[in-house]
């Protein structure tokens, strides 16, 4: 549904009216790390289980059950930490943030509050992530600019809460995931600012392989903070909170709003309150919900059961393994592989992509065309098959060999297109096999060049038009030729031979 009271389609309002205020932006976004089991005990951590099947004592809260720490996540988020320069202090510890609210059964939620796993460091953002018809900055190495970090820390996922009317159902399977929060300094000034930082963000963890990222499934979620001051006020204003936004659209939106509001509401005289306001983002606007939220409402203390982590041997150990990041992966592509920087940039915004691209290659694949293949061919037959790089029928090892027969003059590339199919449907055929099946052979090249005299021979009418100027004809020749063999001849290859043959070439 459009927006149909936002100002996005609302005739009175012009633009953004921000110019004699300071805009404000702090982003609070929660990751989901990608691991095996939660963070508090061993029970499955993961996306698509029947409601209530990954559960145990420790995270439905059983009194008496003790929580157990998922050293995986704790390297996780120590990794997520010095991709983004934070400092990891030497001792982290655990506190207990209460809440009461049935998706979290024990009635707090076990979070960290003043010695986080990381502290400070930035976001780059990235001039291939601000949103479309938006001209970002053009930079040499694509990094616009770097978003301060306040913090992040490590705390465990709430239930999954799902409304009725009349009545919701809770499935605890979400319940103890481990979960990052990453907050940021307010330190964004503009909407297109906020939808760039987010996904550089997301490009980030899915890069490294810490999370999967996907707002669609709840894997990322964003809570928007935004005030508005007067030029030259030091102070900042009073900041306004929008929960649990669930697409960097919707956050795009939802700040482009909310900057409108209040400085409408600011030019009118009216005071702003710190508050938490909801997103609505079929209506295209914001509703106050409550005011007044500070982090003493939660009577927040250390927990009793965990000991505090020294962070020291862990952070040596996931020293040794930090990824390239997403700007030195695009760099490397351009300037090793020689890629076009717009197919580059396509490979690092998707991780699937780039996995399967990189996959083929090292099945001996040569990388331009491994990368021309996977960007173009396989996302087009991905797309009108209804499948997906994971657990499509079609391997890397299969596009290397389909690659490879189109270089060996074995297929054309319409015919590699044929063979790509048979394999989707007899994915035990490697490449070699299903272009034999298909009747597409090497060609031999004397028996081609006989055929290719014969056919000449038998229309010598067509050869008369053809040398008289009609070069379209040729493509009749190459057909004529084509028909006759068997097995079939490599098109463009009888087409190069024909026009020697007539000395057009
Ligand atoms: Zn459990
Ligand atoms: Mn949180």
């Amino acid at each position: 549904m459009l927006c149909t009271k936002g100002f996005l389609l609302n005739p009175k309002i012009k633009n953004m009216p921000a110019a004699d205020y300071l805009v404000t932006i702090g982003l609070e976004v929660h990751c989901q790390i990608r691991t095996a089991t939660k963070m508090f005990c061993s029970c499955r951590a993961g996306f698509g289980y029947d409601p209530n099947t990954n559960v145990c004592p420790t995270c439905l809260g059983m009194p008496g059950a003790l929580p157990v720490l998922n050293e995986y996540a704790i390297g996780r988020t120590i990794l997520a930490g010095l991709l983004l320069g934070c400092s990891i202090p030497p001792i982290s510890k655990w506190d207990r943030k209460n809440y009461f609210y049935p998706d979290m059964p024990k009635n707090y939620q076990t979070s960290q509050l003043d010695l986080p796993l990381c502290i400070g460091g930035s976001v780059p953002l990235y001039e291939w992530n601000f949103p479309a018809g938006v001209a970002a900055p053009q930079t040499e190495a694509g990094v616009v600019r770097r978003v301060r970090l306040d913090h992040i820390h490590l705390e465990e996922d709430a239930a999954k809460l799902t409304h009725f009317a009349g009545y919701s159902l809770v499935d605890y399977n979400r319940g103890g995931t481990p979960l990052m929060e990453i907050v940021s300094a307010p330190d964004l000034h503009t909407p297109d600012e906020a939808y760039a930082y987010l996904k550089s963000l997301q490009q980030i963890m899915v890069c490294a392989g810490i999370s999967n990222a996907d707002m669609e499934k709840g894997e990322m979620r964003c809570d928007v903070n935004v005030s508005l001051r007067p030029k030259g006020q030091e102070e900042l204003g009073e900041k306004i909170e929008m929960k649990n936004i669930n697409s960097m659209s919707a956050v795009r939106r939802a700040l482009i709003y909310e900057i409108r509001r209040q400085a409408e509401e600011l030019d009118a005289g009216i005071r702003q309150e710190q508050s938490t306001r909801r997103w609505d983002d079929a209506l295209g606007e914001s509703i106050v919900m409550r005011t007044k939220e500070n982090a003493h409402d939660y009577r927040y203390h250390t927990c009793p059961d965990l000991i505090p982590i020294h962070t020291d041997p862990l952070v040596q150990k996931v020293r040794q393994e930090i990824p390239e990041l997403p700007d030195a992966r695009r760099n490397r592509l351009i300037t090793e592989v020689g890629l076009p920087a717009a197919d580059a940039t396509t490979l690092v915004g998707d991780a699937d992509l780039y996995d399967f691209f990189r996959q083929t290659v090292d099945a001996g694949a040569p990388a331009r065309r491994a990368a021309n293949w996977v960007i173009n061919t396989l996302t087009a037959v991905l797309t009108e098959k209804g499948s997906t790089t994971v657990g499509c029928p079609l391997t890397p090892r299969h596009l290397a060999g389909i690659i490879d027969i189109v270089e060996q003059g074995i297929v054309s590339t319409n015919q590699a297109r044929e063979v790509l199919d048979l394999i989707w449907e007899q994915p035990e055929l490697e490449a070699p096999a299903a272009a034999d099946k298909l009747g597409f052979k090497k060609t031999d090249a004397g028996a081609l060049e006989a055929q290719v005299d014969a056919v000449l021979a038998e229309n010598s009418d067509i050869v008369d038009l053809v040398r008289a100027g009609n070069t379209k004809l040729i493509n009749a020749l190459t057909g004529k030729v084509m028909k006759e063999s068997n097995p079939k001849p490599n098109p463009k290859l009888v087409t190069q031979i024909i026009t020697s043959r007539l000395g057009l070439s």
